[in-house]
């Protein structure tokens, strides 16, 4: 088949979700990528990624076995056998993915894709046509300018390929890919130091959020300097050796560059057939069109959060918008982020500052302490679960930190999404003893109602 309704260029997060979704609609589907199916989250992403980090959780539970009373020793970590077990839960989901497209019938391209047409992308020497044509091409690994990155300068890309564990890394931002990182090589036995320019780890969450992140990570011993930029690196066979504008040298073995992802655009014809792009960045509408009719794109080549779940909701938004569907757009805001590291960080909804822009001081603030939650003192963490919501109104933003609190965004995402207000919440009830139930804790108290809280 070399025509069909839905042309789609990239086989990653949002490229694949949009295949499976228009076969689902009965549209025909192509579907090209260069390399494997899954893309970046499957392969150098979101998956190998958590694989490692809970690597990390069982090392840091059997080097602190002995607060619960279980005597265990940590010998070393087996970095080969780690990269094994890892590999293999790759492996079975990408095989389960291919089964999944070859079901549906989505007609599967391998080669580099290049649009020289509007509707019309071709891979090694074979026109292939779609009515509609979808641009999910993803992101790539940046750099700063003068930082090449080569032997002991990597990214993610070969750091996750890594078969030992380095005695000491340097990181070289602290969003969200730096802390994943920093987090499992301190749980692996590493030193570490990650350098942030902005003011704060994770800067893109609520402060309280970050500023509890960052006492975390002191007490975890993970060295980091906030505020002050990088200027400059050099390595030699044995080690790297980096210059920050203050004139303070550190030195490691390693330097993870993890300063952020540019969009994969370059040189694939987008601009030679006329699609608006802004820094590299497709241009699109709220609805993912781009400014030429029939062209679409979805994922981490357009503006906004990196995220896989994002791409699959733009994937499926723009299978349904191609079917006639009207599907509902749903705002960035809205769309749930989990940062992975221990302890981890999970939010959905405005920030306290973006809300009292929004709604000056019409905005109630309240932060359960996991100190009062049953099972988060059984686990042995420290956080809270942080609700803004409008005064009389509903919850527009969660916030949290502590482990394992990615796993509430669940419910996190529905009240936010949902417009609930904390009155809703406060009537519905949370299973004990669970981690759970600080979300309902949190909302009992902005009910007025608290239950195992100060009022
Ligand atoms: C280390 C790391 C950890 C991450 N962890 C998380 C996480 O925990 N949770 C989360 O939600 N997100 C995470 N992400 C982000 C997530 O991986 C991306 O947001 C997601 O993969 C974006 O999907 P996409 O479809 O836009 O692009 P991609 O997944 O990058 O897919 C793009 C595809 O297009 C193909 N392609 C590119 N150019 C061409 C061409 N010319 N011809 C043919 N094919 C082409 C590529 O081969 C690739 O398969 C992480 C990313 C990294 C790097």
């Amino acid at each position: 088949m070399t025509s069909a309704d839905v042309l789609i260029l990239g086989g990653g997060s949002g490229g694949y979700a949009c295949a499976l979704r228009s076969a689902e609609l009965r549209l025909s589907v192509i579907l090209i990528d260069k390399d494997k199916l899954g893309g970046t989250c499957l392969h150098r992403g979101c998956i190998p990624t958590k694989a490692l980090l809970h690597a990390a959780e069982v090392a840091d539970s059997s080097r602190e076995s002995e607060n619960f009373g279980v005597k265990t020793t940590l010998e070393g970590i087996d970095m080969p056998k780690v990269n094994e077990y890892r590999d293999g839960v790759v492996a079975r989901l990408y095989k389960g993915l291919q089964g999944l497209v070859k079901s549906r019938n989505v007609t599967f391209i391998e080669g580099e894709g290049k649009l020289v047409a509007p509707n019309t992308v071709e891979v090694n020497g074979v026109n292939y046509t779609g009515k509609n044509v979808v641009l999910a091409t993803g992101s790539y690994a940046k750099s700063i300018p003068g930082l090449e990155i080569s032997g002991r300068i990597m990214t993610s890309d070969q750091a996750l390929n890594l078969d030992y564990v380095p005695a000491s890394v340097i990181v070289l931002g602290g969003g969200v890919i730096g802390v994943e990182f920093a987090s499992v090589w301190k749980s692996f036995g590493a030193d570490v130091t990650i350098l942030e320019g902005l003011p704060h780890l994770v800067p893109n969450e609520d402060i309280s959020v970050s500023k509890a992140l960052e006492r975390a990570y002191r007490k975890r011993g993970i060295n980091f300097t906030l505020g002050t930029k990088f200027a400059s690196a050099t390595q030699s066979d044995t080690g790297v050796e980096v210059t920050l504008e203050d004139g303070k040298i550190l030195s490691a073995e390693l330097l993870l560059v993890a300063v952020g992802r540019g969009p994969n655009t370059a040189n694939m014809g987008f601009e030679d057939n006329g699609v608006a792009t802004e820094r590299g960045w497709v241009v699109v509408n709220e609805r993912l069109a781009t400014n030429i009719p029939g062209i679409f794109a979805v994922g981490d080549i357009t503006p906004g959060l990196q995220l896989a779940h994002r791409g699959f909701q733009h994937g499926i938004f723009v299978a349904e918008e191609i079917a006639g569907l009207n599907p509902v757009v749903i705002a960035d805001i809205n769309i749930p982020k989990v940062t992975y590291c221990e302890p981890e960080v999970a939010s959905v909804g405005m920030n306290e500052e973006e809300a009292r822009a929004a709604f000056g001081d019409e905005v109630n603030v309240y932060e359960y302490n996991l100190g009062g939650n049953g099972k988060s003192q059984i686990l042995g963490t420290a956080g809270f679960i942080k609700l803004v919501a409008q005064k009389d109104g509903p919850v527009v933003g969660i916030h949290m930190v502590g482990s394992r609190v990615g796993e509430q965004i669940g419910e996190a995402q529905l009240i936010v999404n949902w417009e609930a207000y904390p009155e809703d919440v406060a009537t519905l009830i949370h299973a004990h003893p669970t981690q759970n139930e600080a979300m309902g804790e949190a909302h009992l108290a902005l009910a007025g109602k608290p239950l195992h809280a100060h009022a």
